[in-house]
C-alpha cells in the first residue's frame, strides 16, 4: 500500500502547499509514498520560523551540555530505529540493505561525534599583547539551509544537522526530490529528541524551486550543499552576492592507482568494491584504475573474474553487492556515457547492458561495466559518470602517472594499492584529492575532515572542527588598564 508522507515544516507536520508527488522503488518501480511538494513561499515560511525558533530561550539559551544531551538522543533514537530506517532508505534509493544499514550506524555516529564535539569544544584565550586580555568565542551562524542529493541519505544529512545543531544553528533541509524519506524520519527522531519546534524543516521538492529559494533567502546564513558540481558552481555564485559561506561537497573522477608491487588480491578487491560497491552511485567512486603495466594482464584476468561473481539483484537480500541504479532515467544517462565510450574507441571488456531476467524487468539495473583502450583525456575518463563503469589505463612512469590522476577537474578521493611506504607518501602527497586511501578505499570515519579540491567542492564536513563550520567567531578585547587610554590626554 502506498503511503502518504507529511513533513516538519515550520513547526509542524503537514502537507507542503505544492503538487503532489510519488517516489518509486528502484527495485520494480513501484510507488512507496506519496508527498506534496514545498514551494518558494514555504520556504520563507519555514526560514522565517527557524530564524524565530533558533532566538528563544528553549534553544539559544542551552548549555553546550545540554545541546550535546540532545545529539545523544538523537544518535539514540536512530538506532532503536535502526532497522526500520535501514528498509526504508533501502526503498527510497534502491541500495542494498547491508549499505543501508551501514548508513544508519554512520549517522547514529555523527551524533555521538558531535555530541562529544559540542561539549567539549573550547573557546580559545589567545596571547595577551599589552594590558588586556583577549578570547575568541563562536556563535552560531543562524538559520542553515542543507541540500542533499538521493545516493546516501541520512549519512549526508546527518553530517549536516549534526554539526549544525552542536553549533546552535537552526537547520532547513531540502533533501533529493526523489528520496525524501531519511531528512523526514530524521527531523522526527530531533524532534522526540527534544530540538524545539521550528528549528528543523524538511521541505522536499524540486531544486530549481525550493533549493534555489533557500539559497537566495536573505536569512539562510550558510549553505551545507552536496550535490553535483554544476549546481554547486551555480549555488556558489549566489552565495557571493550575500557573501555567504558555503561547503560544497560536489562530483568526482576518482583515480585508484595498483603499483609493480601491489598486493593483487587486496587490489582486485579493493578496486571493485570502489567503483562497484552502490552500483557507481558514489562521488568517492574510484572509476579510473590506473594499473602498472608490468600487472596489468593479470590485475585484468583478476578483476574479470571478480565481476562475472558479483551478485546484482535484489536490494533486501543481504548477498546482493549491487542493487538497481536510482531510476530508469538515470540508467539512460549511464547507457549514453557507455555508447560514449565505445565511439571513443574503448574497448568493452564486460558488462555494457542491462541484466537479463525477471527479476531485473520492472527494475532499473545496469551490469558492472569495464572499458579499456581509452585515453585519459576520453570524455569516459574526465566526465562523472555516476554509475557502474570503470575504465582501465595502464602505467610505467611515475611521473606521468601523477600527471594523468591530476589532469582532471575534479579532486575529490584517491586510492594507491602498494607495499612500498615510500612510494605512497611521495604519489599521496603529489595527488590533488582531498583523500588519499593507502591499500583500502572508500573507508570513513566521521573524526576524519572530508571534502574536495578543484571541482570537487570547497570546505569540510566531519571532524571535530566541523562544528566550527556553522559558527562565526567573535573576538573579545577586556581591557585591564587602571588609566584611561592615552590618546584622549
Ligand atoms: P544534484 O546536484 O542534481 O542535486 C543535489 C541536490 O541539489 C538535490 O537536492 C537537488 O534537488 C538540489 N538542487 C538541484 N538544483 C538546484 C538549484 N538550482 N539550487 C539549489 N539546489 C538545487 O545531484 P544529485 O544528482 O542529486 O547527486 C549526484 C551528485 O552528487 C554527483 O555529482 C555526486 O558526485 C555528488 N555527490 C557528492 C558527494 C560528496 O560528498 N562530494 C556525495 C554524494 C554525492
Amino acid at each position: 500500500m502506498t503511503e502518504k508522507l507529511q513533513t516538519l515544516m515550520a513547526g509542524r507536520w503537514r502537507d507542503a502547499s505544492g503538487p503532489a508527488y510519488a517516489t518509486e522503488y528502484p527495485h520494480d518501480s513501484s510507488t512507496v509514498a506519496t508527498l506534496h511538494a514545498a514551494t518558494a513561499a514555504d520556504v520563507d515560511e519555514a526560514v522565517q520560523v527557524a530564524e524565530a525558533a533558533r532566538k528563544k530561550a528553549n534553544w539559544a539559551g542551552l548549555k553546550r551540555h545540554e545541546r550535546a544531551a540532545i545529539l545523544h538522543r538523537i544518535a539514540g533514537g536512530i538506532r532503536s530505529r535502526g532497522e526500520e530506517l535501514a528498509q526504508l532508505q533501502r526503498l527510497d534509493n534502491g541500495k542494498p540493505i547491508n549499505e543501508t544499514r551501514a548508513l544508519v550506524a554512520s549517522a547514529a555516529g555523527t551524533f555521538q561525534f558531535f555530541a562529544a564535539a559540542c561539549e567539549t569544544w573550547e573557546e580559545t584565550l589567545t596571547p595577551a599583547r599589552g594590558d588586556y586580555f583577549t578570547m575568541s568565542v563562536n556563535e552560531p551562524l543562524g538559520v542553515v539551509g542543507a541540500i542533499t542529493p538521493w545516493n546516501s541519505p541520512i549519512a549526508s544529512e546527518a553530517q549536516k544537522l549534526a554539526p549544525a545543531l552542536a553549533a546552535g544553528c537552526a537547520v532547513v533541509f531540502k533533501p533529493a526530490e526523489i528520496t525524501p524519506r531519511m531528512a523526514i524520519e530524521l527531523a522526527r527522531i530531533a524532534q522526540e529528541a527534544g530540538v524545539p519546534d521550528g528549528i528543523i524543516s524538511v521541505l522536499p521538492g524540486k531544486g530549481s524551486v525550493v533549493g534555489d529559494a533557500l539559497v537566495r533567502h536573505p536569512l539562510v546564513k550558510r549553505i551545507a550543499f552536496t550535490g553535483g558540481t554544476n549546481v554547486g558552481l551555480a549555488i556558489q555564485r549566489l552565495a557571493a552576492e550575500k557573501l555567504m559561506p558555503t561547503s560544497l561537497e560536489l562530483g568526482g573522477k576518482s583515480p585508484t592507482i595498483v603499483c609493480a608491487d601491489a598486493d593483487l588480491d587486496h587490489a582486485v578487491k579493493g578496486v571493485l568494491f570502489g567503483i562497484f560497491s552502490s552500483s557507481g552511485e558514489s562521488c568517492i567512486a574510484g572509476s579510473r584504475a590506473f594499473v602498472h603495466a608490468s600487472v596489468y594482464n593479470e590485475f585484468k584476468r583478476r578483476l574479470l573474474d571478480g565481476v562475472k561473481a558479483l551478485r546484482v539483484g535484489d536490494p533486501s537480500s543481504e548477498r546482493t553487492q549491487m542493487g538497481p541504479l536510482v531510476n530508469r532515467g538515470h540508467r539512460s544517462t549511464v547507457e549514453d556515457f557507455v555508447a560514449l565510450g565505445l565511439q571513443e574507441g574503448g574497448h568493452l571488456l564486460t558488462g555494457g547492458a542491462r541484466p537479463q531476467g525477471a527479476m531485473y524487468d520492472k527494475g532499473s539495473y545496469y551490469l558492472p561495466t569495464v572499458f579499456e583502450g581509452l585515453p585519459n583525456s576520453a570524455r569516459l575518463c574526465q566526465e562523472e559518470v555516476f554509475g557502474p563503469v570503470l575504465v582501465l589505463l595502464p602505467w610505467t612512469d611515475e611521473a606521468d602517472l601523477v600527471a594523468q590522476c591530476n589532469d582532471s577537474v575534479f579532486g575529490l578521493a584517491s586510492g594507491i594499492w602498494t607495499r612500498d611506504y615510500k612510494a605512497a607518501w611521495r604519489i599521496g602527497r603529489a595527488l590533488e584529492t582531498g583523500t588519499v586511501w593507502v591499500n583500502t578505499y572508500k573507508l570513513f570515519s566521521v573524526s576524519t575532515p572530508f571534502g574536495g579540491v578543484k571541482q570537487s567542492g570547497t570546505g569540510r564536513e566531519k571532524g571535530r572542527l566541523g562544528i566550527l563550520e556553522y559558527t562565526a567567531q567573535k573576538s573579545f578585547y577586556w581591557g585591564l588598564n587602571e588609566a584611561p587610554l592615552p590618546w584622549a590626554d
